[in-house]
Parts: structure tokens; C-alpha cells; sequence
């Protein structure tokens, strides 16, 4: 049997996932098959069906304490890791991220509501967003919350809420510091060119006003240059940038004792992906900021640090069933899968790549063919691999794909009315159902027939 090089032979790296493909616990049977923690895939998917979304629990806590690791070994003040939790957001990733010891970073009521619910403890919960609603801001407020300060909108109504409470409100402040990544243009935040945060050059204006706000206590700076990044002098800037921000603000009377330099650090999707490690990233923002502190003689601030992408994604597969195929001769074969671009938009959305195998013959034995992995919705851009090499596969055979662990289920629709797949958490050969599979009928739940209408049977 022929067999060829194949990313799942690749060495894994337990310390820092995100420079892998597959989550840790990835292995194959003595049938040959893939299995994720200790779980047949096949045995899942005739249990649970498919398409599938599959979290690999090993993964999540060595990203989680990658992370706190290097936070304690390169930087000796205080710091909080925060999980951004826009990339994967439940009851059970708020749960697990807490029990790491990490915060959470919510956008949203909902975010906030699943973060508390989660166990994550309210002053370890920050709430961004640059167009948070009254409702948000106050129930964020009431719970003790810090809120990221987006734009004057933000300061305007914490100022009213804190004079309304006749209380001292701790603000941090999120500003975009003019730091160009290579990223795509729609997950780059930090150039001057953003919705984000305040330009660096209003600051000392800003600076100012809060001065004259009598109970808004400015606490933190923040800022987030993109996601997916692959380079590390972008954060190293960010450091030194953020420190001189620090001695700006002493000028007009404030006292930075938290310092958030946000997320970002890239995965590996494919074998042409080459992500610095968490340990690298930690230790070029910490290093920066120690430096940069102890050149301007000023005491260390408390680092937090929002990565999201590399705490979960790799944790992450999806398992789809092959339907249809279609050959067009000389051009391409599509195969179709059950799900696509509902549960992953991210391909038709970035035009992002993936790696993704089939579960029955993992290495691809035998004779290889190029396919068109298309997706079941209707958009001819649902495509899902524009050309992969696939092993000999038919109807009803599993695809697995790697990497879906972030901005997959959370930002899933349901176009066509397509109900969200289930998603298990996988540990030591046990599955458990953390989310439920969505049933055609729940999505008519919020649908109304006005009475004037007659019902048709
Ligand atoms: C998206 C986001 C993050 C996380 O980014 P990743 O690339 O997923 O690590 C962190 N902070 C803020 C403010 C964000 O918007």
C-alpha cells in the first residue's frame, strides 16, 4: 500500500498547540480509523450524528496553562490571562477557562450572561464592544464588570451611570495604536484605520476629560492589533508603545496599574503555517514591557493579555458525512458534505484554509484524487476545500477537518434553516454533549403568523 507524507505524522508539540494541526489526544485505532480522546469518531457520529463539532478537552487546558506558564515565567508582576471569548463562547469553554485560572472578555450581553453563568468571576470579566447598548452598559455596571471604554459614546453614559449611582467606576480604555500586522483587512483592529478604540492621538485629549469626571477612575489601557498573526515585532512595538501611553496618562493625574495588550497570535491550519509558540509570544510582549518599564523607571502594571483563536481552535474538529459527488470532467469533482457554510463561514467569509482527512483512511492510502469539499447550502461560494487530496472515498464516508474549534460554532448561522450541529467535549474515551443539536423545529420557535393571516392547514 502506497502511503505518503500526511500531517497527522507530524510531531505534536503538547506545550503549545497552537503549532499543531490535530488536537493532542489525536490518534488512529488498531482499525486504522481517527479517533480524538480516546473516542472512535465513527462511534460518535452513529451516536451522535453528524455534521459534528468535537472539542478535545487535553488541548484546551495545555493551550489554557501554555499561557499562564510563560505569563508567570517571563513577566514577575501580576498578570491575568483573558480568554476573547468571541471565539468559542458556552457555558462549558467559560467554565473550563475559569478553572484554568483565566478571565473572559465578552462583547455582548449574551457573551456576559454565558461567561457568568459559565462561573467566571465578575472581576475577571472585561466587556468590550464599540457600540455597546444602555442595556449592556448597565448590566455590566451592575455586576461589576470593568467595561472597556470603546469612544466618547461609552465615556458619556459611564459618566451619567456613575453620577446616577453616586459611585467610583473603574474604566479601561481601548485605543488603536497605529501597528500594521499582515492579516486579513477584516481581523486587523489596530492600524489607524479601525472601528476600534480611541486614535492614539486623541489620547492626552481624552486623558484630560476623564480627569474632570468625577467618578470615573481610569485604571487600564487596552488595545488589540489583529488576529492571526504571525509576527512577533508587531507586539513587541505594542509594548513599548503601550508603556509610553502609561507615562502619558501620569501627566494628567492617572495611575495605569492594568496593562491589556490583547490577542492574536495565529494557529497552524495547514503545513504552510508556521505560528511563533505561546511561550514565544508571552515572552516578546513581556520582555518588551519589563524593558520598556524599567528604561522609564516605572513600576510594572498588572499584563493581561485576550488570546482566543490559540486557546481553542486546535481543540476543534468538525465531522461531516460525504453526500452527493459530481464529476466535471478536466475541471474538478465535487464532493458534498451535510453541513458548510452555516456551521463554518470562515472559507467563504476570509477565504480561509483548512486540513481535514477521512476518518476510515486518515494517510490517504491508496489512489489519491483531487475533490472540491462544497458545503450543502445554497451559495456556490460554500466551499469548504477548493482542491484536496483525498483517498478513495463514497457516500456516507466522515471527512474530519481540523483547526474549527474558534470562529466556527460562534460565528454559525442558520442559513437555509439549517439546525447547528452538536458539540462534544472528548476526554479519556468519555464524550459529553456540551451543546445540543438543533432540531429543524426549534428554528420555527421565534416564528409568528400574524392572526389576520389565515392558516393554511
Ligand atoms: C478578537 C479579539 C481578541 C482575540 O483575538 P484572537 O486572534 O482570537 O486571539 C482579543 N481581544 C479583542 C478585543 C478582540 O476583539
Amino acid at each position: 500500500m502506497e502511503e505518503k507524507k500526511s500531517f497527522l505524522k507530524e510531531k505534536i508539540d503538547i506545550n503549545s498547540p497552537n503549532k499543531n494541526i490535530v488536537p493532542i489526544s489525536t490518534s488512529i485505532g488498531s482499525d486504522g480509523k481517527l479517533s480524538i480522546g480516546g473516542c472512535s469518531i465513527e462511534e460518535l457520529v452513529k451516536r451522535y450524528d453528524s455534521p459534528l463539532y468535537i472539542l478535545d478537552e487535553i488541548t484546551l487546558r495545555k493551550s489554557c496553562r501554555a499561557y499562564k506558564k510563560a505569563l508567570e515565567k517571563y513577566y514577575p508582576g501580576k498578570s491575568l490571562p483573558i480568554y476573547a471569548s468571541k471565539a468559542n463562547s458556552s457555558i462549558f469553554m467559560s467554565n473550563l477557562v475559569a478553572s484554568e485560572g483565566f478571565g473572559l472578555d465578552a462583547v455582548s450581553e449574551g457573551e456576559l450572561l454565558t461567561a457568568l453563568k459559565g462561573g467566571v468571576p465578575n472581576k475577571h470579566i472585561v466587556f468590550h464592544g464599540n457600540n455597546k447598548s444602555d442595556k449592556e452598559i448597565e448590566f455590566a455596571v451592575k455586576n461589576n464588570i470593568k467595561v472597556i471604554v470603546d469612544n466618547d459614546y461609552d465615556l458619556e453614559r459611564l459618566e451619567e451611570l456613575s453620577n446616577s449611582f453616586d459611585q467610583d467606576l473603574e474604566i479601561m480604555i481601548r485605543f488603536t495604536p497605529g501597528i500594521e500586522c499582515h492579516t486579513h483587512e477584516y481581523i486587523r483592529t489596530g492600524s489607524f484605520d479601525s472601528k476600534f478604540g480611541f486614535g492614539i492621538e486623541y489620547l492626552n485629549n481624552l486623558f484630560a476629560r476623564i480627569s474632570n469626571i468625577k467618578h470615573l477612575k481610569l485604571k487600564g489601557i487596552h488595545a488589540h492589533i489583529g488576529s492571526q498573526i504571525f509576527e512577533l515585532d508587531p507586539h513587541k512595538d505594542l509594548g513599548e508603545i503601550m508603556v509610553n501611553v502609561i507615562l502619558e496618562a501620569k501627566k494628567f493625574g492617572h495611575d495605569i496599574e492594568e496593562l491589556n495588550v490583547g490577542g492574536g497570535l495565529g494557529i497552524k491550519y495547514t503545513e504552510n503555517d508556521d505560528p511563533p509558540s505561546i511561550d514565544e509570544w508571552v515572552k516578546t510582549i513581556s520582555t518588551s514591557i519589563v524593558k520598556a518599564c524599567k528604561k522609564q523607571n516605572i513600576d510594572l502594571p498588572t499584563l493581561m493579555c485576550e488570546p482566543g483563536r490559540s486557546i481553542v481552535s486546535t481543540a476543534g474538529i468538525t465531522i461531516y458525512k460525504i453526500g452527493a459527488f459530481k464529476e466535471i470532467p478536466g475541471i474538478t469533482t465535487y464532493l458534498s458534505v451535510d453541513g458548510g457554510m452555516s456551521d463554518n463561514p470562515r472559507p467563504i467569509t476570509y477565504q480561509s484554509n483548512y486540513s481535514a482527512c477521512l476518518v476510515s483512511n486518515p494517510f490517504n492510502f491508496n489512489s489519491k484524487k483531487k475533490y472540491t469539499i462544497a458545503g450543502k447550502h445554497c451559495e456556490s461560494g460554500d466551499v469548504l476545500f477548493k482542491e484536496i487530496e483525498l483517498a478513495d472515498c463514497k457516500t456516507g464516508d466522515l471527512i474530519c477537518v481540523f483547526g474549527t474549534g474558534a470562529y466556527n460554532n460562534s460565528m454559525s448561522s442558520n442559513y437555509n434553516r439549517i439546525p447547528r450541529p452538536a458539540a462534544l467535549l472528548v476526554f479519556d474515551g468519555e464524550a459529553e454533549v456540551i451543546q445540543k443539536r438543533e432540531s429543524p423545529l426549534d428554528l420555527l420557535r421565534y416564528d409568528v403568523l400574524p392572526d389576520r393571516f389565515i392558516k393554511q392547514n
